[in-house]
């Protein structure tokens, strides 16, 4: 999993759909970005801000109760465990150091469940720039927690009240605002989708998760690889972040996604937000809403990475229910002590089924992401615990 070939493509997927001051924008990023990430002084300055900001490297949990209750040997990577409890700070520390060497001061951000704005407004709070993150009216009354931490950090909190109001808009009227801010401000999108470079540049951002993964599991394994890697998929980075470690072994990569927000696994080729890839449409080919009770599942569509490697066949796609993640979010509270995100759940939840149904072999090794932590979640899970 390198660079796209050729450039900003990955297969017949990617590309930069974007007006043209936006277009010159994304090449900005994508010029800079190619000489950071050359450098080894910005790529230390970011390690450090890694390990001693937001807690790297995670470490590789084995789940030893519920591995013995499966028949597989069942391994973690524990994002969950990282400042502000998701992967996302990985890629948003990465683009925040990067906008800095830009002579950029502003970051701007969209956010669903409000898991990205806070990354991004810790970022910004950490380096000294402004943060303006742009949220759907209805997430905003959902997520009231999360917009009172943004606030606390020094972010601004934008509502937007167009279309259904929620992560599509807010990612749309994100854009849109950037258009006029080129000159000063960095757009730090959460996910590997949108114009070339982001789908490339988040998941390098997001390959420390497999980089370090893979360290761990040749510590700790008896086969040094796992047979299977399994992450859960919305946009898709924590997923392309972990496979992209694993790009040169025989690991099997499974991507889980929400039953109602299945890109990948039910998609069909359009484009949004810049990027050409697989996405929800209705019979006129217009982008469906996504719907899953893990609000980081609800992208109506998929990075292009991973919609090229379904079609390569290097990694398969498959969905889960809203129940059966609530389910399993249970079970690893219950088995190890821990309280999952529900996007999280979403990949566990597909490996007990994939047990039971024997696609798991007993015995076998299984390497799964662990995206972040429960807490944000409670107020959903209360109601149905
Ligand atoms: C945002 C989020 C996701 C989904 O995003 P990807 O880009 O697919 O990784 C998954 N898990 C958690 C905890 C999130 O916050």
């Amino acid at each position: 999993m390198g660079e796209p070939q050729p450039r900003g493509r990955f297969g017949e997927y990617g590309g930069r759909y974007a007006p043209e001051s936006l277009v010159e924008a994304c090449r900005e990023v994508d010029e800079a970005f190619r000489e950071a990430w050359a450098d080894p002084g910005f790529r230390g300055a970011l390690a450090r801000l890694l390990a001693v900001h937001a807690g790297r490297p995670t470490p590789l949990t084995p789940a030893w109760r519920l591995s013995g209750e499966l028949g597989v040997q069942l391994y973690l990577k524990r994002e969950d465990l990282t400042h502000t409890g998701s992967h996302k700070i990985n890629n948003v520390l990465g683009q925040a150091l990067l906008a800095t060497r830009m002579g950029r001061r502003r970051l701007i951000a969209e956010t669903g469940a409000g898991q990205h704005g806070v990354a991004t407004a810790t970022a910004a709070a950490l380096l000294g720039l402004e943060a303006t993150v742009f949220m759907g009216e209805r997430d905003i009354e959902r997520q009231a927690l999360n917009v009172f931490r943004m606030r606390m950090l020094g972010a601004e909190v934008v509502p937007v009240t167009t279309g259904s109001r929620t992560l599509k808009d807010a990612t749309s009227e994100a854009m849109r605002h950037w258009v006029g801010a080129t000159g000063d401000s960095h757009y730090c999108l959460g996910s590997v989708v949108g114009p070339d470079p982001y789908p490339w540049m988040v998941r390098e951002f997001q390959r420390v998760i497999g980089d370090e993964a893979r360290g761990q599991c040749a510590a700790e394994l008896r086969t040094g690889v796992p047979d299977h890697v399994v992450a859960c998929v919305g946009g898709g980075s924590n997923a392309a972040g972990t496979f992209a470690g694993f790009a040169d072994t025989s690991a099997r990569f499974v991507g889980v996604e929400a039953e109602g927000g299945a890109g990948a696994a039910r998609g069909r080729l359009g484009v949004l937000h810049g990027c050409r890839s697989l996405f929800l449409q209705d019979d006129d080919g217009q982008i469906t809403e996504a719907h899953s009770i893990a609000a980081g599942l609800d992208y109506p569509g998929v990075g292009p990475e991973h919609a090229h490697l379904r079609d390569l066949g290097r990694a398969r796609y498959v969905t889960v229910t809203d129940d059966e993640a609530v389910r399993a979010a249970v079970r690893l509270a219950r088995t190890e002590g821990i309280v999952p995100a529900l996007e999280s759940a979403h990949a566990l939840a597909w490996i007990i089924r994939a047990v039971a149904g024997g696609e798991l072999p007993a015995g076998s090794t299984v390497l799964m992401t662990l995206s972040g932590r429960g807490d944000k979640d409670i107020s959903t899970l209360k109601e149905l615990v």
